[in-house]
């Protein structure tokens, strides 16, 4: 009642719109939070903006896994499943699991070079891949720590020493910082390092920076890289100075060696006398979040206990950040995430108090979810199909609505991933089409989002989304962007999906359609993005797209001739070198995004690889 009257007294004040809108959604959260809003049974734009004001304003500070405003949005979500009349399923609408979100030194790290003791954070520092452990050894410089056997480079750092047991002095980078077409660069990264020096039975590793490779000599700063999975072995990096000092025998400091080996380009490796001894300790932070779980049971006693899935992660970046996913991860704002994902969220609500009202008319039950976590890995959706309320086997298709608050007015252009994945998919598919929705659809079940999780269970998937854009993962996803009505459009269009789905007589047909993981090993593999450079192209800030690859995953991502290629995962492609290099970094089974420009506008592709 308080939030209505706010909400009329607000309209009459001539803000901008932006900052009336926030006003709006600020007034929300102050009042009930939108809980005693009356609803209808209808799908309509207005409950659809409201729920997306809500969840993407800045007092839930981005809904990041595990912060108090996370548990706020999940505890909107159980009150709006309760009130649409959902049974709510495990613990009383809440299935809660852990997850790492950061990583800590912790206090037990120490590092000591003959009678000098380093002091953390001034010296040295773990790397978050660091193994924890306890190790006094000897040392070994190794150059770059290169092991690389190609027909145009070979450069092994390994060649003439024996680094077993012992630590590992590494630079870090390669020698050819400056050109961006270096053979070594698919070898310079530390974890890469790191991984040769445990193959050659290193006890740990000593990472340097050299001066060429960063003149101010920062510590890296510790960020959790999504991989739980540590090196193996202790992994420390250590300021100039330090090195240095373990290098003092020599008369020559870590600054001078790395001027050598650059100008040479010949490697040299030797052993130190003196011995290290060094403590690491990582601390992975564990918190807790949570899926939000609802079921409309169906009618028909022989179908009930079948179930059709509908879901949307709830989850968002946070303030972004380095390790975030943040496109902009300099820049450390609230990512509102409106169309990524409140739009499916608040999509999801929608549809539970519609199909509760007409739950005369269903067969199968529905279950509905709100994923967390998604952000960080498909996390929710894993943790769903492992530990599942009913049996995985009586799924039978899962719904994803992921970004799907931007569709085009005039094009209606809605991306349909899965449609492989079962026989009658494409053909239902057509058939409820009366939206005039203009569908793409493409037949791969794994994806970068929560349906990915069922496919791998063998469960049909439909994976809905009106696609990226600039936007995307950055703080301006904000809620006045997206186009409610066209999102209202195209919930009717799941709403008969879901319908037609829990009624059917037979369930739909599983069929394999591509990978059913994102393969985690094999980095150094290449990948390709399934498109030919137009190389008649004379244009100097990006790479022309002369033709596109249909079986490519660039085709998949909405990639058309004529493009131009202007960054890939946030870092500039202004020339063929720029992508052929960045394409060496990808790894298979990666989501990246590219920054396109088509026609004169920006757009944001999301590619599979
Ligand atoms: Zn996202």
């Amino acid at each position: 009642m308080y939030n209505k009257q706010s909400n009329t007294r607000q309209h009459t004040h001539s803000f901008g719109g932006f900052i009336l809108l926030q006003a709006i959604a600020l007034l929300l959260l102050i009042g009930n939070t939108g809980y005693g809003q009356e609803r209808i049974p209808e799908i309509t734009a207005m409950e659809l903006q409201r729920d997306v004001f809500y969840f993407s304003s800045d007092l839930l500070k981005g809904r990041y896994p595990g912060t108090p405003e996370d548990d706020l949005a999940a505890e909107y979500i159980r009150n709006q499943f309760q009130k649409a009349g959902l049974t709510l399923l495990s613990d009383d609408g809440f299935q809660h699991f852990n997850i790492v979100t950061t990583v800590e030194a912790g206090n037990r790290n120490s590092l000591r070079i003959a009678d000098y003791e380093a002091v953390m954070k001034e010296d040295f520092i773990p790397l978050a891949f660091s193994k924890n452990d306890h190790i006094s050894a000897g040392v070994v410089f190794a150059g770059y720590g290169f092991e690389i056997d190609e027909d145009s480079l070979q450069w092994n750092d390994y060649e003439n020493i024996d680094v077993q047991n012992k630590w590992v002095l590494i630079l870090r980078g390669d020698p050819e910082l400056e050109d961006q077409e270096s053979l070594f660069i698919s070898y310079s990264a530390d974890r890469d390092k790191v991984l040769t020096a445990r193959d050659h039975d290193a006890a740990g590793v000593l990472l340097v920076s050299g001066v060429e490779y960063d003149s101010k000599d920062k510590l890296e700063e510790l960020h959790f890289d999504k991989t739980l999975s540590n090196a193996g072995i202790p992994v420390i990096h250590i300021k100039r100075h330090i090195a240095d000092k373990i290098l003092e025998e020599t008369g020559e400091n870590i600054g001078q060696i790395e001027t050598l080996l650059n100008d040479t380009l010949r490697h040299f490796s030797f052993d130190l006398s003196g011995r290290i001894d060094a403590s690491t300790e990582i601390i992975l932070q564990e918190v807790q979040t949570q899926n939000v779980i609802g079921m409309v049971e169906g009618n028909d006693p022989d179908f009930l206990e079948e179930y059709i899935v509908v879901g949307a992660h709830y989850d968002h970046l946070g303030l972004g950040g380095p390790g975030s996913g943040s496109r902009v991860p300099d820049t450390l704002a609230v990512h509102n995430g409106a169309d990524d994902n409140a739009s499916g969220v608040a999509g999801v609500i929608e549809l539970a108090y519609k199909i509760s009202a007409n739950k005369k008319k269903l067969k199968r039950s529905i279950i509905f979810i709100a994923f967390g976590a998604e952000e960080m890995g498909l996390l929710g959706s894993a943790y769903f199909v492992k530990n599942p309320p009913v049996d995985l086997v009586s799924i039978k298709a899962m719904v994803n609505l992921d970004m799907i608050g931007r569709l085009d007015k005039e094009k209606r252009a809605v991306m349909v991933g899965g449609t492989g994945t079962s026989e009658e998919t494409e053909s239902i598919l057509h058939k409820l089409n009366k939206e005039q929705l203009s569908l793409s659809f493409s037949p791969e079940g794994y994806g970068p989002s929560d349906h990915a999780s069922f496919y791998g269970e063998n469960i049909p998937v439909f994976f809905f989304s009106t696609g990226a854009h600039i936007d995307y993962h950055t703080p301006d996803d904000d809620a006045y962007k997206l186009n409610y009505y066209g999102e209202k459009d195209l919930l009717e269009y799941i709403d008969k999906l879901l319908m037609y789905l829990s009624g059917m007589e037979e369930p739909l047909t599983f069929k394999e359609a591509g990978p059913k993981k994102r393969s985690g090993k094999g980095y150094r593999f290449k990948v390709t993005l399934g498109i030919m450079p137009d190389f008649t192209s004379t244009e100097e800030n990006g790479l022309g797209v002369g033709g596109v690859n249909k079986d490519g995953p660039a085709y998949s991502g909405g990639m058309k001739k004529g493009d131009l290629i202007v960054a890939m995962d946030g870092k500039p492609v202004t020339n063929i070198y720029d992508y052929m290099n960045r394409l060496k970094k990808l790894k298979p089974g990666q989501t990246i995004t590219v920054d396109i420009i088509r026609q004169g506008e920006k757009k944001v592709l999301i590619i599979q690889l």
